[in-house]
């Protein structure tokens, strides 16, 4: 398996979910156990040069590929989630989304104090939802060690908006 394999393995779906997005569909990659294994090999040995204490995904498709690596990493895993969803008192954020824009909520408590955290999610696009999530950490009083994602959308320009951060992409369009 290599990097092209991944990208061979990604579905452009055309004008969803609004006309003149090109959706990076990664459902055929997380139904190939050897693709989706390989992804999260490639992913753990980026994260190998990092010392940190938590993955956190962004819901939902952040979930996917950080739950797995805290497993593997034995770190702990934090959701960060949509509007309503977590039980506990929260910190919200607001921010804007390739197609809208969207609120990001994480548990007060979801860290200790300087706790170093990995932030997750799939696709790396305009930034702002990365950039939300970051914010959420810093107001749980922990420290960002890296934005990292599957896939970056190059010409959106994200790594400008998180240009306070690491951050690593492994499929660049
Ligand atoms: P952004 O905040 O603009 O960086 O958007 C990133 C978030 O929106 C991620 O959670 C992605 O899953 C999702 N997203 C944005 N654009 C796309 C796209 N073209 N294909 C798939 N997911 C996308």
């Amino acid at each position: 398996m290599k990097t092209d394999d991944l990208y061979n393995i990604i579905r452009d779906v055309p004008d969803f979910p609004k006309p003149g997005i090109l959706f990076k569909d990664i459902t055929p990659l997380l139904k190939s156990p050897q693709h989706f294994s390989y992804c999260l090999d490639v992913l753990q040995q980026i994260l190998s040069d990092y010392k940190f204490d938590y993955i956190a995904g962004i819901e939902s498709r952040g979930f996917v590929f950080a739950a797995p690596l805290a497993d593997r990493l034995n770190t702990g895993f934090v959701p960060i989630r949509k509007p309503g969803k977590l039980p506990w008192k929260s910190y919200q954020e607001s921010y804007d989304l390739e197609y809208g824009s969207n609120t990001l909520e994480i548990h007060r408590d979801a860290l200790e104090k300087g706790s170093r955290v990995v932030v997750m999610d799939d696709l790396l696009a305009t930034g702002g939802t990365a950039l939300a999530a970051n914010k959420l950490v810093e107001k749980c009083d922990g420290t960002v060690v890296l934005d990292l994602f599957v896939i970056g959308l190059s010409f959106l320009n994200g790594t400008k908006v998180l240009e306070d951060y690491p951050t690593k992409t492994i499929l660049n369009f």
